[in-house]
């Protein structure tokens, strides 16, 4: 089982949770944003007394740059889903997420990595699971979207794919780091899966109008050879859909896939008429936190209004919207206005 020294408390949070704002969609800004874009980079059982200030301002630093990354993309008129992998790729190169280089090592000490990418004008979407060797998880994921004719590729499939469509591979040294390796000795000592915060996501709204989201994962630690998370499952751990929202989560990913959060969020705002924070709350506390899990998700309205929810004292995060500054946050009681 996940390990994790607060859950009972966090599950006494969730109990009493926050009364869900059922108040409709938000109206049409008047003045309506050029572009926007929001990202996490994990959520997890982290506060001020677990990470020291160096730590907390690295994580700010990494976070910013990945933010103006994606804001350079759109400022170019560049579409969201340039953005998103745009972005994503600068957080898989970061060791400081468990997303590309930085990811988790499984129970046979191997990265097995996960990434998905779907986008809101046809809701085409692409997804990898248990990749390995190739450094940008998330590119061979929008390859998959673009590229076939298909929306989902597994293992040596996946990587067959990477290959053929010529993605850049990287040898498995490449992803190591030794903060991964000592959490995997400790899973490995006790025999349990553990959180590891740090997946990467990245919903994006782009000038034309159009939206896309976008995560990738190395999974958490010590999962069993072939265990498939929510992240490159499309409903659970992805969504994008013009109507409505771009959605990416980050948590315990058999509780998001259990309650298909991110579809979850797009069906409340569809069907039930309710704002992008209300549908997220709804979902987060009410449906996935309900049962049991943990984590948060990142998501943007079709007029680029960022919202982001979570049932953990923390979560990686930042928006950035055009005229204006990437702003970011680290703990779940930091307000963050973009
Ligand atoms: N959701 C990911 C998984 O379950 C892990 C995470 O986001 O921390 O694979």
């Amino acid at each position: 089982m996940r390990n994790f020294g607060t859950a009972s408390f966090f599950l006494l949070l969730t109990a009493c949770g926050p009364t869900v704002d059922t108040s409709v969609e938000s109206p049409e800004p008047m003045e309506p944003v050029r572009w926007s874009v929001a990202i996490h980079g994990g959520a997890g059982h982290f506060d001020t007394e677990v990470l020291s200030g160096a730590e907390q301002a690295a994580y700010s630093a990494s976070l910013s740059a990945a933010l103006e990354t994606g804001g350079a993309v759109l400022e170019a008129g560049g579409s969201a889903v340039d953005a998103v992998v745009a972005t994503i790729a600068v957080m898989e190169d970061d060791s400081l997420f468990n997303a590309g280089r930085g990811a988790v090592f499984t129970a046979e000490g191997k990265h097995e990595l996960d990434a998905s990418i779907m986008r809101g004008q046809d809701r085409n979407c692409g997804a990898v699971t248990g990749l390995t060797g190739f450094r940008h998880p998330i590119d061979v994921a929008r390859s998959v979207m673009t590229e076939s004719e298909h929306v989902f590729f597994s293992g040596p499939g996946a990587a067959q794919f990477a290959g053929a469509q010529g993605a850049e591979t990287a040898e498995p040294a490449w992803f190591d780091t030794q903060k991964a390796y000592s959490r995997y000795l400790r899973a490995l000592e006790r025999d349990t899966t553990i959180e590891k915060r740090g997946t990467v996501g990245c919903v994006a709204l782009d000038s034309q109008g159009n939206l896309a989201a976008g995560t990738s994962t190395g999974g958490m630690t010590y999962k069993r050879h072939g265990r498939i998370g929510d992240s490159p499952v499309v409903g659970a751990g992805t969504w994008a859909d013009n109507r409505t929202c771009a959605i990416s989560a980050t948590g315990w990913g058999e509780y998001f896939i259990r309650t298909a959060v991110a579809h979850e969020i797009h069906g409340r705002m569809l069907h039930g008429g309710a704002n992008l924070q209300a549908a997220a709350d709804g979902a987060i506390h009410d449906e996935m936190g309900a049962l049991g899990g943990d984590g948060g998700i990142v998501g943007m309205d079709r007029f680029g209004n960022p919202a982001f929810s979570m049932n953990t004292p923390g979560m990686f995060r930042g928006a950035f919207k055009a005229g204006a500054s990437p702003k970011v946050a680290l703990f779940a009681t930091d307000q963050l206005t973009p």
